[in-house]
């Protein structure tokens, strides 16, 4: 893609200080959405949604709740990893404890048929660490 940069680097700084950061327009993504939330303590997301096309992945950074997965509720805690697909209605809460702290990533179902292990190219090259 033409305007697709090489690297980006950011600094996102420390999880937990802001509502939502939303990657793609920082580092200029263009497969998918990652997005790093804050949900304060004792509050839920205040609508239930779904998607067209887009699954979606939550890894918990931090305290724990609860997901609401088309009338069905999961405890969820810091290390736990969710894959949601795009038709199943959700919604989140915080404990009364602590916030929850959770990276989103959002990307088309089925957009990613060659995994990591067959799509990566080793390089015969040599590198020299300063
Ligand atoms: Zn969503």
């Amino acid at each position: 893609m033409k305007d697709e940069k090489p690297v980006a680097l950011v600094s996102v700084g420390n999880f937990g200080s802001e509502p939502r950061r939303e990657l793609r327009s920082l580092l200029g993504l263009t497969g998918c959405e990652i997005s790093v939330n804050t949900l304060p303590a004792g509050q839920a997301v205040p609508f239930v949604h779904a998607h067209r096309e887009n699954e979606e992945v939550y890894l918990i950074l931090s305290g724990w709740g609860q997901f609401w997965l088309d009338g069905t509720v999961h405890n969820l805690a810091a290390g736990d990893a969710l894959r949601i697909a795009p038709a199943v209605e959700r919604c989140l809460r915080s404990s009364d404890v602590e916030p929850l702290v959770y990276l989103c990533v959002q990307a088309k179902a089925g957009a990613t048929p060659n995994v990591t292990q067959t799509d990566g190219v080793i390089v015969d090259r040599e590198i020299h660490w300063v």
